[in-house]
């Protein structure tokens, strides 16, 4: 039976009573048992619109039921405790997201699984690495406490690649004004993902954010490695542990460069 891994957030009403009935309710239906819980956490929210504190904790369940079936659970615990979404991270009574489910790599409409965020967010972290340490991520393949551990470098070695040189210092310059803690790195040359140029410190980043095909290579490097049209072999040649695709982010890369680095910092 494979365990999988929850995370559970809230910052409004009584959100520990509410972390509690949900995974007493879960527990309860038939194929569900819970495992572990971890403490419970106190973080500051990601995003300026998102309320007042958050609490975070993560339970190890174990789960007969397809992970589509245990997100529907999720989501009707999520329905009972009155979760109402009139925004993108509005603030909310109870999140429950499924974060791994077993070693299974799942991408359907309704369902990613392992939580695409969860490998850089500290909130999402930190409880998990109290109870799953040692399980590995199967996209990245590191533990959860190896994850973990690389954010908690400091300075952070933040590495921004891709796009066009102006707009990598540009976010660069941006970034470094609002997180004194990070030490941003920016490749000079587009394409030097492939000379792998090492930072001032000599020290391996924590994040690697991509900003997208290297706007000013004309197509040749490319091909070289690839076939035609191929944008994403840059971001596959990047180290797999701390690769991140902001052109993925729904909004403006800045925005999202932001959030990300708030999460990953805690
Ligand atoms: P968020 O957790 O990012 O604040 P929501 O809880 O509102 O956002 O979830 C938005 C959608 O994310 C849901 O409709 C759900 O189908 C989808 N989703 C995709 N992958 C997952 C996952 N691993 N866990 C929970 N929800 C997921
Ligand atoms: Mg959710």
């Amino acid at each position: 039976m494979p365990s999988c891994f929850i995370a559970l957030g809230g910052n409004l009403g009584d959100v520990a009573a509410a972390f509690d009935s949900a995974l007493k309710r879960l527990d309860a239906a038939p194929g569900v048992s819970v495992r572990q819980i971890s403490s419970t956490y106190q973080t500051v929210p990601v995003g300026s619109s998102a309320g007042s504190v958050y609490l975070n904790a993560a339970a190890e369940l174990h789960c007969r039921l397809p992970a589509l079936d245990l997100l529907s659970l999720l989501q009707a615990e999520e329905q009972r405790a009155g979760r109402e979404r009139p925004f993108h991270w509005s603030p909310r009574t109870l999140d429950l997201d499924l974060i791994l489910y077993g070693s299974r790599l799942i991408r359907h409409p309704r369902l990613v699984v392992p939580h695409p965020a969860a490998w850089y967010r500290r909130f999402v972290l930190d409880p998990l690495a109290e109870i799953a340490g040692g399980v590995l991520h199967p996209e990245k393949r590191q533990t959860i406490s190896a994850l973990r551990g690389r954010l908690l470098v400091r300075p952070l070695i933040v590495r921004l690649t891709g796009g066009a040189a102006a707009h990598r210092m540009s976010l660069a310059a941006e970034l470094r004004r609002q997180f004194p803690q990070v030490e941003f790195t920016v490749d000079e040359q587009a394409g030097s993902v492939f000379s792998q140029p090492l930072d001032s410190t000599g020290g391996t980043p924590g994040l690697v954010l991509w900003l997208g095909p290297d706007l000013e290579a004309t197509g040749h490097r490319h091909r070289e490695t690839g076939p035609a049209g191929s944008d994403r072999t840059a971001f596959e040649l990047l180290p797999l542990a701390s690769r991140l695709d902001l052109t993925a982010w729904p909004g403006p890369p800045a925005v999202g460069a932001v959030a990300v680095l708030q999460a990953a910092l805690g």
